[in-house]
C-alpha cells in the first residue's frame, strides 16, 4: 500500500483542512518568526525574551489546535468553529475589502461619507459644493462638502 493511499485510509472520518485552519498555522507560522526575529534584534532583553516566548506559546497553542481540528473526528463541532470564522472574521473582512475597492474605483466621480447617526456609509457625486445629505438608511440628514 502507498504512502498515500495509506495518508488517505488515516485521513477517512477526520476533517482535514479548512480555510480557518490555514489562517491558524499561518498565524502561528508569523508568530514563531516574529519571536525568533525578536531574539535575534534584543538577545539580552529580559522583557523581549518574556515576550518572545509569549510569542513562541501563542504560536505553538495555534499550531497545536490547527493540528488538531485537522485530525478531529467530530465534524460536527469543527464544521460549526468554521462557521462561527466564516461570519464574524472572513465575511466581514471580504465585505470591507469590497467596499475600499469600489471607493477606489469611483474615487474621482465621487465622495463617501458615514452618517454620524448610523455608520451607514453614503455616496455622493463630487463637485456639487456643499450639500445636505439624507441617510437612506435612518433618514439623518448632514451637511458635507461633496
Ligand atoms: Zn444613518
Amino acid at each position: 500500500m502507498g504512502f498515500y493511499e495509506r495518508l488517505r485510509q488515516f485521513m477517512m472520518g477526520r476533517y482535514g483542512g479548512d480555510s480557518l485552519n490555514t489562517v491558524l498555522s499561518t498565524a502561528s507560522f508569523v508568530g514563531f518568526i516574529a519571536g525568533m526575529i525578536g531574539r535575534a534584534a534584543a538577545p539580552r532583553s529580559v522583557a523581549g525574551l518574556i515576550i518572545c516566548w509569549v510569542l513562541y506559546l501563542v504560536a505553538f497553542a495555534l499550531m497545536g489546535f490547527s493540528i488538531f481540528r485537522t485530525l478531529s473526528r467530530n465534524l460536527v463541532a469543527r464544521r460549526a468553529e468554521y462557521e462561527w470564522y466564516r461570519s464574524h472574521i472572513k465575511a466581514p473582512l471580504q465585505k470591507r475589502r469590497n467596499e475600499s475597492k469600489i471607493r477606489r474605483a469611483q474615487a474621482a466621480t465621487h465622495r463617501f461619507f458615514k452618517c454620524p447617526k448610523c455608520r451607514q456609509t453614503v455616496r455622493v457625486p463630487k463637485g456639487k459644493g456643499k450639500i445636505k445629505i439624507t441617510c437612506p438608511k435612518c433618514g439623518n440628514s448632514f451637511v458635507k462638502k461633496s
